[in-house]
């Protein structure tokens, strides 16, 4: 893999007005690859002047010819070029997810990518299909109704899944008409800065896309701050999206938050075990955890609880983690060593208040790197920190019930709503269960099935907005009604 060697970023550079440059005092600092601990390359680390000369840009960008004088068919056409251009730059942005986040390449490949440019294809088709109303107003007049976009969106993305997460937004805000300033995660910039040279070489206009790397207290909150900037779509935890809602707030900007959660997956004794222990692995240590929608809280009845861990036990025993790049392993790192040692600390804290490790409990691998072992604990009541808190590691906790109203019980007892799944053969269970349980999406017999057209986002402390599907556009566009009087 010689890009490994060679990144395609151009080196400690922003990405403001369709060209790369240097942060306004050129200050940069370090990416790492998290399954080496080695420097990837070197990213710009902006300003609050950076970020404003990104917003002007966006500003600029939104009122010209070339981006706001695009009809509908020419706005989707680019939609559409954009994602055969992804497409045709597949293997680099995966290989860059892969260095980045320490997501096995098989992974970035077969999902992260393809996955990306599907929903530039599904937002561009949509584009067409955008229209208003026109309804009768007393004395023959008519009330037209149009939908349009804010103008200048700010994003703001997590660390876990940078590229997809990105263009869930990025997509559905071009489709509507706006213009973006992205803020990325400190850790994983890459794919976006590539992603926004991309575009441009696809045909989007200078200024539509911008991406101002640095830290969130800075550049981030100044663009939950700035009063150019009309709707800001937020992906990260509930704390920060508490703060940025706050602050959002002072120049009444709309948001959408996509928060944190704490998935409970819930096994009744009437499901096909095979087919749970594979999804129920899979919604726990996919991503190595780092995922907003895992299953990290395993409920299971009584009656199967002993054969369940069982299963898991040795499932998660088996599972292959190392080098990302190796197209064998299903586990990489975690993405940064401040995350290996959240993870540690709430492993420390899952014992200290009486759980039991069943496997895993250390880090994994020869000491380089931040990986750690798939882990399991049982012996956990709902209310221990490690089923309450987000711990976003391959940590399971596993809890057992009795019945239906207990389990939902559990499921629901957190501030958390974004994921759940249940796991039965018993149809009306299935819908009955679903019905009650307070989560954005609920999976049955399944986990983390995604669709592009599929909505996803958060009850209660998980946030609120959704993405993808024909609500996610939705969150772009602002109604206006114009009445036309007759007389
Ligand atoms: P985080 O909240 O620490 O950071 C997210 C982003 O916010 C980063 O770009 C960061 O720089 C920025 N930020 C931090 N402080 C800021 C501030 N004061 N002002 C403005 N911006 C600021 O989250 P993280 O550790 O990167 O990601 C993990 C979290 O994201 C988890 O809680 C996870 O559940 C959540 N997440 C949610 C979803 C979803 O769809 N609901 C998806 C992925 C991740």
């Amino acid at each position: 893999m010689s890009l490994q060697a060679r990144p395609t970023i151009a080196d400690g550079q922003l990405f403001i007005d369709g060209k790369f440059r240097p942060a306004e005092h050129g200050e940069t600092r370090e990416v790492v690859n998290p399954a080496t601990e080695e420097v990837i390359c070197r990213v710009a680390w902006g300003t609050v002047a950076d970020l404003d000369q990104a917003v002007s840009a966006a500003q600029a960008a939104f009122e010209s010819e070339e981006w706001g004088g695009l009809t509908l068919p020419q706005r989707g056409r680019l939609l559409l070029r954009i994602a055969d251009a992804i497409d045709a730059h597949a293997e680099e942005l995966a290989l860059l997810e892969s260095l980045n986040v320490g997501k096995p390449i098989t992974v970035a490949s077969a999902f992260d990518l393809p996955f990306a440019s599907s929903v530039f294809r599904y937002y561009g088709g949509m584009v067409e299909q955008l229209e208003g109303s026109a309804r009768p107003a007393a004395r023959r007049s008519i009330a037209i109704t149009r939908k349009e976009p804010y103008g200048v969106v700010g994003a703001i993305t997590p660390f876990n899944f940078p590229l997809n997460l990105a263009i869930n937004k990025i997509a559905a805000a071009l489709a509507a008409g706006n213009t973006i300033v992205h803020k990325p995660a400190e850790q994983t910039p890459l794919s976006t800065l590539r992603l926004a040279e991309i575009m441009v070489e696809a045909g989007l206009p200078a200024g539509v896309y911008n991406v101002v790397t640095g830290e969130g207290a800075t550049v981030g909150a100044r663009l939950a701050e700035h009063p150019g900037v009309r709707k800001l779509a937020f992906t990260g935890s509930t704390a920060t999206g508490k703060r940025l809602i706050a602050t959002a707030a002072q120049t009444m900007k709309k948001v959408t938050a996509e928060l944190g959660g704490k998935g409970a997956n819930i096994v009744f004794a009437d499901a096909n075990l095979d087919a749970v222990t594979q999804w129920a692995h899979l919604a726990a240590f996919a991503n190595t955890g780092q995922f907003c929608m895992s299953g990290s809280r395993l409920l299971v009845q009584r009656d199967i609880h002993d054969e369940m861990v069982e299963r898991m036990v040795a499932r998660a025993a088996a599972t292959a983690v190392g080098d990302p790049l190796d197209p064998r392993t299903e586990m990489g790192p975690l993405a940064h060593r401040t995350q290996l040692e959240r993870v540690m600390e709430y492993v420390a804290i899952g014992k200290a208040e009486g759980a039991t490790v069943v496997t895993g409990g250390a880090p994994a691998g020869d000491g380089r790197g931040f990986f750690y072992q798939p882990t399991i604990f049982t012996g956990v009541t709902p209310q221990m920190r490690i089923a309450q808190e987000e711990i976003f590691g391959p940590v399971l906790t596993v809890i057992p019930f009795e019945d239906e109203d207990e389990a939902v019980a559990i499921a629901n007892g957190t501030p958390y709503g974004l994921a759940a799944g249940l796991h039965t053969t018993d149809l009306s269970r299935a819908h009955q269960v679903s019905a009650r349980l307070q989560a954005g999406i609920v999976w049955v017999n399944a986990w983390a099935m995604f669709e592009n057209s599929i909505p996803i986002g958060g009850y209660k402390q998980s946030g609120f907005g959704r993405e993808l599907g024909p609500e996610g556009i939705d969150e772009y566009l602002q109604l206006k009604t114009v009445v036309i009087n007759a007389e």
